[in-house]
């Protein structure tokens, strides 16, 4: 369940370094290396999966959204509140094709829907 190109696999493997935040058997959670917030953490299953509209079985999509809030807590962000974002294919650009959540926040946020170029 890797695929060998995929930057986000080599990170579960720690063929790339990264600031982990929070881990168990199934998923991983750390640092954005260009955080758009003062806290902004990716959360990952540990298996491959291109994005949220792939395969992807019950239990692994239970996990990764329970991760959430062990990564709210850890961050001290669960009182203050925070924005989950699952960017998927290119109208959200989506960059990394291995599922992600990002959890932002730490900071006061814009209200309403993200800017749209139109
Ligand atoms: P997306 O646009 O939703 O695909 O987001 C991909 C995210 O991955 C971006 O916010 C990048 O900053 C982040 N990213 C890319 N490479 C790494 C890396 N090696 N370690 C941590 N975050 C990364
Ligand atoms: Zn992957």
């Amino acid at each position: 369940m890797k695929d060998n190109d995929c930057i986000f696999c080599k990170i579960v493997d720690g063929e790339i370094p990264s600031t982990v935040v929070y881990e168990n058997d199934h998923v991983l959670a750390f640092e954005d290396l260009n955080p758009m917030m003062p806290t902004h953490v990716l959360i990952i299953p540990k298996n491959h999966y291109k994005n949220i509209i792939d395969d992807i079985p019950a239990d692994e999509m239970a996990n990764l959204m329970a991760a959430i809030k062990d990564v709210a807590r850890i961050k001290g962000i669960d009182e203050s509140g925070f924005r989950v974002i699952i960017n998927t294919n290119d109208d959200a650009c989506q960059t990394v094709h291995h599922v992600h959540v990002h959890v932002l926040g730490g900071a006061k946020m814009n209200e309403g829907n993200p800017s749209l170029d139109a």
